[in-house]
């Protein structure tokens, strides 16, 4: 029987422990669908995984990694047959079924989508789920009636995945884009993604008035706590800001006074359980608009062996833009 790499997180009386080990089809998961796994990335959540600095492991032993882009070896599933090229984001995989850190995996297709043809696997994991992510937060802008014409977007968070991505999509769609960052030193390279002016991320980090200047029209917001309480305070009347992550924290500390006063909507986005008709509109747009010279700009590649030391690194807050994993 062919054996295959994957790293496994293990609970013991310390915390947990990562081994490299060696596994066959027979010890994978329950699923209708087999994959060879051939490229993924390294998210935020992927880095709690790792290093066990927040609950997101549900089940013992795991194989984390939350998405991947391979090609079918089997399947029992209507949709999907040997020789398809797939993606899958989120659904509890890496948390709670084994997930992409392997080279092969087993999962349900109800998870899965087909990858559009004009995007590749070593594409589609550059965008990744945070990627995929900030593609949900501009569709949700857009359905709350947001365009380029009603003002600047704000894109917290600017240097990491959601946010990189995030500038370069909506770049593309014509906004002019307001980026915040804790790494001034890199308006540079925002600014090559599509950012027209940056912001030290110290103006919104703390505690704030419930009301102040309106700034922008919208924003797409990866770090919650005091800066989207201060994010809310400073959009304009009837703009609308995606919260999608919690980079400062999970808490909100605001009041009323933004949605009673000037009428902002608040979008809530989630990337784990999203619908399949929304997962394929954001990968067919993705797919469409992404630039793939920007989005080369701000990928680099990996071997799996280093995924363990780039999930230090993404809570260290060490990582500009996005990071392929070569698994195959
Ligand atoms: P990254 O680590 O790549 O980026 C996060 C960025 O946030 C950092 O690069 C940094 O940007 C900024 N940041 C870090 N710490 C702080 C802080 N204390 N205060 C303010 N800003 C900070 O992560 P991702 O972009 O992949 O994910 C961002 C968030 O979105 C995470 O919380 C993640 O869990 C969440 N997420 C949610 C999803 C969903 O389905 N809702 C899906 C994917 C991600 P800079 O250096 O420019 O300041």
């Amino acid at each position: 029987m062919t054996m295959f790499k994957a790293l496994q997180i293990s609970k013991t009386d310390d915390g947990q422990k990562l081994d490299w080990v060696e596994l066959s089809e027979k010890d994978l998961m329950e699923g209708d669908v087999t994959v060879k796994v051939e490229k993924t990335t390294v998210n935020y959540k992927d880095g709690l995984a790792i290093t066990g600095s927040s609950p997101v492991v549900r089940h013992w032993p795991m194989v984390p990694g939350i998405d991947f882009a391979g090609t079918v070896l089997s399947s029992q599933h209507d949709e999907f047959k040997k020789g398809d090229a797939v993606i899958l984001n989120g659904f509890g995989v890496g948390e709670t079924h084994w997930g992409a850190y392997s080279e092969v995996a087993r999962v349900k297709g109800d998870w899965l989508i087909h990858k559009p043809e004009n995007i590749s696997a070593h594409d589609a994991m550059a965008v990744g789920t945070a990627g995929y992510t900030s593609m949900l937060c501009v569709l949700a802008l857009e359905e709350s009636g947001l365009t380029p014409d009603k003002g600047p977007i704000l894109v917290t968070g600017a240097n990491g995945g959601v946010g990189s991505v995030a500038i370069a999509l909506l770049a593309k769609a014509g906004y002019e884009i307001i980026a915040s960052t804790g790494r001034p030193e890199e308006e540079a390279f925002l600014k090559s993604l599509g950012a027209h002016q940056i912001i030290d991320r110290s103006e919104l980090s703390e505690k704030g008035r419930p009301l102040g200047k309106e700034r922008w029209a919208g924003a797409i917001d990866a770090v919650g706590s005091h800066s989207l309480a201060n994010i809310l305070a400073q959009t304009q009347y009837g703009g609308v800001v995606a919260c999608c992550g919690l980079a400062q924290g999970f808490d909100l500390p605001t009041t009323v006074m933004p949605f009673i006063l000037r009428g902002i909507t608040l979008r809530g986005v989630d990337s784990v359980y999203a619908s399949k008709e929304k997962r394929i509109k954001a990968w067919d747009r993705i797919a469409n608009d992404l630039d793939r010279d920007i989005l080369a700009s701000l990928t680099r590649e990996i071997p799996l062996e280093s995924v363990i030391q780039a999930g230090h690194d993404i809570l260290d807050g060490k990582i500009r833009g996005r990071v392929v994993v070569n698994i195959s």
